[in-house]
């Protein structure tokens, strides 16, 4: 049936870059086989998952969206998606995203952009446009996505689904190709809260490949969201993202959720985290570091693409003609960025500087969680905007990321739930809530009162 659907459909959204048909039918046959013999694998044996394509798989191609990556296969599989093969899930494909996961609306895919399943001319959200724009237009019922600074959380509220960014460390990212190594993590887009605590329970866990990997025992987030309970809960709303920079219908639609939590018997309180002015800066100089260092590998020898300039060429000539061809122009900025603030003279007034800032988000975020169970926010500032209207101001586009770059600086679990549509355009909003790390499970027990 999620085949079928794709083939109606995702000529108009293009939310996949590749649909492995032969492969999932076979997977799925497997699977009735074993809930036949009344032997299914785990809850979610036989159901179809859609996968970002920056997690790396040997029966698809992965791209992660830049053409410089076009043709290669892997040769061996992301740890979440060997998981989710071993709980017997069925990928469907791989999605479409943001070339190496740059971006906010999936339009810097190398492959044409996503559209937004509510509106057609509007973007699905990104870097996750792809995954997100999947599980709203019902193509697949869950999908992998990965959030460096938002990809999970602001696609989710952009296309009214669930989306969920573990504590880091808490799934592994081994084969998930590096965007910036200290803010990246790999969670679920859902349509609903327990789809997410059900695949986030398979997906979870200790991985000797992932250095960064936690050994934590964690508990049941299907649990959390089945027992859901917000009876004392103490909710700090984040006085920094609830302002008139925000969306009138967005805003709305956040105090509306947060009066059904108080109706519920959570305490809602202000808190203020004033390094947050500065974290849009910040991340934008240490993800271009970080990204500039992981994407050197793609020199034209040991991956994909290789452009020969004509009548030869030298090891470097070979080496820039192919990241010059195979590199869109988002990723080369990023790149210029970051390797100016790497460099000798400009180090500690850019990167160190962003450093430091990152420590005063740690800071506040603990100060905070002194005081409260859980924060939220907006997830972003507005709906989907219409494709092509931001693409010629990067830093305006940047700027739609304040309110989910902050959790990936303290290393923190955030979940984007939906909270209904804007009066002003009929699109979807999210509201955001986030944790202190290792206590995932309060996001599912949060988002779960709201469902
Ligand atoms: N929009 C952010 C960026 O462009 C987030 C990216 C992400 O989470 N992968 O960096």
């Amino acid at each position: 049936a999620h085949l079928d659907r794709i083939a109606a459909v995702d000529g108009d959204l293009n939310a996949f870059l590749h649909v492995n048909a032969a492969v999932s039918l076979e997977a799925a046959k497997a699977s009735d086989a074993r809930r036949a013999a009344g032997a299914p694998l785990s809850p979610l044996d036989g159901v179809p998952i859609a996968i970002k394509d920056v997690l790396v798989t040997t029966d698809m191609p992965s791209t992660s969206g830049s053409k410089i990556l076009e043709g290669w296969m892997s040769p061996y599989d992301a740890t979440v998606v060997t998981k989710v093969r071993e709980a017997g899930l069925v990928p469907l494909g791989k999605t479409n995203m943001d070339e190496f996961a740059m971006g906010s609306s999936t339009e810097h895919s190398a492959y044409g952009p996503t559209r937004n399943p509510w509106d057609l001319d509007r973007i699905p959200g990104g870097s996750g446009g792809g995954s997100a724009a999947a599980v709203a237009a019902f193509e697949a019922p869950l999908a992998l996505g990965s959030d460096t600074g938002g990809s999970i959380r602001q696609p989710a509220h952009i296309t009214g689904t669930v989306g969920v960014k573990p504590t880091y460390g808490g799934v592994s990212r081994y084969g998930a190709i590096a965007l910036a190594s200290s803010f990246d993590q790999i969670g679920p887009v859902t349509r609903t809260v327990l789809d997410s605590a059900l695949l986030h329970d398979v997906i979870k866990g200790h991985d000797v490949h992932d250095s960064t990997s936690l050994k934590d025992e964690w508990p049941s987030f299907a649990d959390a969201v089945k027992n859901a309970d917000v009876k004392g809960l103490k909710i700090g709303v984040i006085e920094q993202l609830d302002d008139e920079g925000f969306q009138p219908g967005v805003l709305a639609r956040f105090h509306e959720s947060l009066e059904l939590l108080k109706a519920n018997g959570a305490e809602i309180v202000n808190v203020s985290l004033p390094s947050l002015a500065h974290a849009v800066a910040a991340y934008y100089l240490i993800l271009p570091a970080e990204a500039s260092s992981n994407l050197a590998k793609f020199d034209s020898v040991r991956f994909g693409l290789r452009v020969q300039p004509e009548g030869g060429g030298t090891v470097e000539q070979v080496m820039s003609a192919t990241r010059e061809a195979g590199f869109g122009a988002e990723v080369k900025r990023r790149i210029i960025l970051g390797t100016y603030a790497l460099s000798a003279g400009y180090y500690d007034a850019y990167y160190g500087s962003a450093q430091k800032v990152r420590t005063l988000v740690q800071r506040d975020f603990a100060d905070a969680f002194s005081k409260v169970d859980v924060l939220a926010s907006p997830t972003a500032p507005t709906t989907a905007w219409k494709l092509g209207e931001q693409l010629d101001d990067p830093v305006a586009m940047w700027r739609g990321d304040i309110a989910t770059i902050p959790a990936n600086m303290a290393g923190i679990p955030g979940i984007s739930v939906p909270a209904g549509l804007a009066d002003e355009d009929g699109l979807p909003v999210g509201i955001q809530f986030l944790a202190p790390a290792r206590e995932d499970a309060r996001l599912y027990n949060v988002g779960g009162a709201l469902e």
